[in-house]
């Protein structure tokens, strides 16, 4: 969620496979779409417990449909990821696990994070890889944060791509690296939509890139 970034994930999911397996093969996937109002009114409410029930019951879904592992396809909602996983029996694959991996692969010490003021300012993301991946994870000033976090939802989440809004997170990207840091963590699944590694010389990780690509590995390390 958005579909926005639901959409990005369906395609590098199902690319993924067809690199790997080739000719005419796709990804089998099971996919539970939210309705996104419903899931930015809890959050606005502070109501995680509630929109965890409803993340829950919608892998409980998707179990039954036949899934042998579960991707929740935003960053931010992984702030309930221990209630869904409480739920269901098969693994979840942690978008900040997959994230901090790559971070440690390319020996980076120091990153910076974008993403929804959740995802920036509280606990869940950036504490779980300081803690479980030794790197250090920095954010935004309070004025970008805030900025970053509304064209997040009034633009990015409703399919608007505005070149204003680009160079305003070129320039926050820019300002992350000038605060030390050595790579920049897109940790919002509609950033890529907007900024690409094309846009700067500064290493970006584009979480959704490496969630879909985690997708991949695990479910042809598994057929
Ligand atoms: N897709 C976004 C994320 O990765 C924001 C939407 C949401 O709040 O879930 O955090």
């Amino acid at each position: 969620m958005s579909w926005e970034s639901t959409q990005t994930y369906y395609q590098l999911i199902n690319e993924g496979v067809n690199r790997k397996l080739g000719g005419l093969h796709s990804a089998e996937i099971i996919l539970y779409s939210v309705d996104f109002a419903k899931i930015e009114k809890l959050q606005g409410a502070g109501e995680w417990e509630e929109s965890g029930q409803l993340l829950a019951s919608a892998a409980q879904g998707v179990q039954t449909a036949g899934a042998d592992c579960i991707l929740i396809c935003t960053n931010t909602m992984h702030k309930v990821a221990s209630q869904v996983e409480l739920s269901i029996d098969i693994p979840l694959l942690h978008i900040a696990d997959a994230t901090a991996e790559v971070l440690v692969q390319r020996g980076v010490r120091k990153a910076g994070l974008l993403g929804t003021a959740f995802t920036m300012e509280q606990d869940f993301y950036r504490q779980r890889i300081q803690n479980n991946y030794g790197v250090t994870v920095i954010v935004p000033e309070a004025e970008d944060r805030k900025k970053i976090h509304s064209i997040i939802f009034d633009e990015l989440c409703k399919g608007e791509l505005l070149k204003s809004s680009k160079e305003e997170y070129l320039r926050i990207i820019q300002s992350l690296s000038d605060m030390g840091a050595e790579a920049v963590i897109l940790g919002c699944t509609e950033i890529g939509l907007l900024v690409s590694q094309d846009d700067t010389q500064i290493p970006l990780l584009d979480t959704t890139r490496i969630h879909a690509d985690k997708a991949v590995e695990f479910a042809l390390s598994t057929s």
